[in-house]
C-alpha cells in the first residue's frame, strides 16, 4: 500500500484562484504540510476546509520531515504540501520532499495553478517561447556577480524574484551589466488591488525603484540579442531614421526587417512603441 503526496498550489493573493480540484485535495488529505499553519489555517477557512491534520514544513524543518512524511505515505495516506503562497517547490519548500518520495517509490502528483515566475512572464509582453527562471539572486559575493553576468549573456527571457527592498540595486546593477537599454518588466502585487506591470528599460526601471517600491515583485528580463543582431536601441534608430524619411510605418518595419535580419515580430513590437 502506497499514499501519495500531491503538490498544491494557492493563491499568490487573490483568495479567489484558489481552485476547486485545491480545495478538495486539502479537504480530503490525511495530512496538510504546508509553511505556516496560522496562514495555511485562514486560507482552507476561507474556503470552508476542514483539514485532517496540519504540520509545519518549512525550509528549516523540510529536511526533518522527510522521514515523518515518509512513514505516512507508507502507510498510504494522501500527504499535500502547501506553500504560503504560489506552488510549492517553486523558492519554497518541496523539492528535497519530492525527491525523497520519489526515492521511496510514492506517487507524487500536483494539483496546479499560481505561480508569480508565469503570471509576470505571460502579462511582460516579452517573448514568452523561452525563458529562464533564476529565483533569487545571491545577496552579494561571488556568486551573485557571476549570475549577473550570465544573466547579461542570456538569449532567452529571465524571470527573478526579488524582495520591494533590493529590486532598486538589483535593477541599477542589471542596467550596468546588460546595457541600460535592455528592455524589462517589473511586475508588482500580482493579482491583488495594487497590481502593476511597469514596462521600461533597465535604467528607467532602476530609476523609478530608486523612489521606492511597495509589495511583492517579479522582474522579467528580455534576452541578450545574439552575435551580430542589433540591440533594441539600434533598431529602434533604424526605425526612426525610416520613418523621418517619410515611409509609412510598415515599410519602416519591413525596410529594417531586410537590412538588419532581425525577426519581424520584434521590429513590429519596437514600432510599436515609438
Ligand atoms: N512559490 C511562489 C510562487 O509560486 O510564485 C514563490 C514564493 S517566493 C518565497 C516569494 C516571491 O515570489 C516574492 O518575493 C516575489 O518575488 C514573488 N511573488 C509572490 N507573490 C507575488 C505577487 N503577488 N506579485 C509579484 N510577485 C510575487
Amino acid at each position: 500500500m502506497s499514499g501519495v503526496l500531491t503538490l498544491v498550489a494557492t493563491p499568490i493573493g487573490n483568495l479567489g484562484d484558489l481552485s476547486p480540484r485545491a480545495s478538495e485535495a486539502l479537504a480530503s488529505a490525511d495530512l496538510v504540510c504546508c509553511e505556516d499553519t496560522r496562514r495555511t489555517g485562514s486560507l482552507l477557512k476561507h474556503a470552508g476546509v476542514r483539514a485532517a491534520e496540519l504540520k509545519r514544513v518549512d525550509e528549516h524543518t523540510e529536511f526533518d520531515a522527510i522521514p515523518v512524511v515518509l512513514n505516512r505515505l507508507a502507510a498510504g495516506e494522501r500527504v499535500v504540501l502547501v506553500s504560503d503562497a504560489g506552488t510549492p517547490g517553486v523558492s519554497d519548500p518541496g523539492e528535497r520532499l519530492v525527491a525523497a518520495a520519489v526515492a521511496a517509490g510514492h506517487e507524487v502528483t500536483t494539483v496546479p495553478g499560481p505561480v508569480a515566475a508565469i503570471a509576470a512572464l505571460v502579462a511582460s509582453g516579452l517573448p514568452t517561447g523561452r525563458f529562464v527562471f533564476e529565483g533569487f539572486l545571491a545577496r552579494r559575493g561571488r556568486l551573485r556577480d557571476d549570475q549577473v553576468e550570465a544573466i547579461a549573456a542570456e538569449r532567452r527571457t529571465v524571470i527573478l524574484y526579488e524582495s520591494p527592498k533590493r529590486v532598486a540595486a538589483t535593477l541599477a546593477l542589471l542596467a550596468e551589466h546588460c546595457g541600460a537599454d535592455r528592455r524589462a518588466v517589473v511586475a508588482r502585487e500580482l493579482t491583488k488591488l495594487h497590481e502593476e506591470l511597469r514596462r521600461g528599460t533597465l535604467a528607467e526601471l532602476a530609476e523609478w525603484a530608486g523612489d521606492g517600491v511597495k509589495g511583492e515583485v517579479v522582474v522579467v528580463i528580455d534576452g541578450a540579442p545574439g552575435p551580430g543582431e542589433l540591440d533594441d536601441a539600434q533598431i529602434v534608430d533604424r526605425l526612426s531614421a525610416a520613418l523621418s524619411e517619410g515611409v509609412s510605418r510598415r515599410e519602416a518595419i519591413d525596410t529594417v526587417v531586410a537590412e538588419t535580419g532581425a525577426k519581424k515580430r520584434r521590429v513590429y513590437d519596437l514600432a510599436l512603441e515609438l
